[in-house]
């Protein structure tokens, strides 16, 4: 039997999940043959979303919304919901290792020429033969993109990964899972990198104290443009009391 689904709660408008153990039910929901869509919520997410309807009505439809930032965690307790943060990257390893585990193969999509092979050796070297079944690089043509959906439906995995970076991934997703209806669809952003050796992830004690994105941003300086909405987030936190009042 499947565990019981996470219950949503809403950060600024956009549903998220909480009260679930995300893993467990997103890895039943693989073995059982039953689809689902996982967004891994963070507040650049929820900032895009309220100017982006089409984002937010992908969010609105995903089966699973997971609180992946600290911004979306910090919003959920100071109104009294307590949750745990859900880092999409460790969601995402543990699903494919589980369904590999119980014989099901995965399918990776995203990061650039290269990377993919990396992360097989890198992360998920002890995988037996044919574990994965098909990994294929983000910067695709058309004809890769009909390639690649091709592959999908006729192997249709377990787990499908997709790696386009927020909200592209989203929207590819939406539009392709039908290909694959009894498959876990999980957008990864730049996960592969991390998997691969690439890219570096931040330190436990910033990710234990809500510091990740000040690390993303030491890291990657050319994402400063994209980190304005994080101000934005915690002005539109600070004030939605006092508008709701209003
Ligand atoms: N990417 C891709 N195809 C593209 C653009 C980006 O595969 O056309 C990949 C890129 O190589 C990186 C990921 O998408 O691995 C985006 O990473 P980022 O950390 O920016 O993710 P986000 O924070 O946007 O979710």
């Amino acid at each position: 039997m499947l565990d019981p689904a996470p219950t949503p709660a809403l950060v600024l408008s956009v549903p998220v999940d909480v009260h679930g153990d995300y893993g467990a039910w997103a890895t039943a929901c693989a073995l059982a043959g039953r689809g689902l869509q996982v967004v891994t919520l963070n507040s650049e997410m929820v900032m895009q979303a309220r100017r982006n309807s089409a984002l937010a009505a992908a969010i609105a439809q995903a089966d699973l919304v997971v609180p992946d930032g600290a911004g979306v965690v910090l919003y959920l307790r100071s109104r009294g919901i307590r949750v745990a943060r859900c880092p999409g990257i460790d969601l995402a390893e543990n699903l494919c290792r589980r369904v590999v585990q119980a014989g099901k193969r995965v399918f990776w999509i995203g990061g650039r020429p290269g990377v993919l092979a990396r992360v097989r050796q890198q992360t998920f070297g002890d995988w037996p033969e044919g574990a994965i079944a098909g990994a294929y690089h983000g910067y695709f043509d058309a004809a890769g993109e009909a390639e690649i959906l091709t592959q999908l439906q006729a192997t249709q995995p377990a787990v499908v990964l997709v790696g386009l970076g927020a909200p592209r991934q989203e929207f590819w997703i939406a539009q392709h899972r039908h290909l694959c209806p009894g498959a876990v669809w999980v957008g990864v952003g730049g996960s592969f990198d991390v998997w691969s050796g690439e890219k570096p992830r931040a330190p436990q004690w910033m990710q234990q104290n809500h510091l990740e994105w000040l690390f993303r941003l030491y890291c990657e300086p050319r994402r400063w443009q994209r980190m304005l909405l994080l101000p934005q987030f915690v002005w539109q936190v600070v004030w939605e009391p006092w508008r709701r009042e209003g």
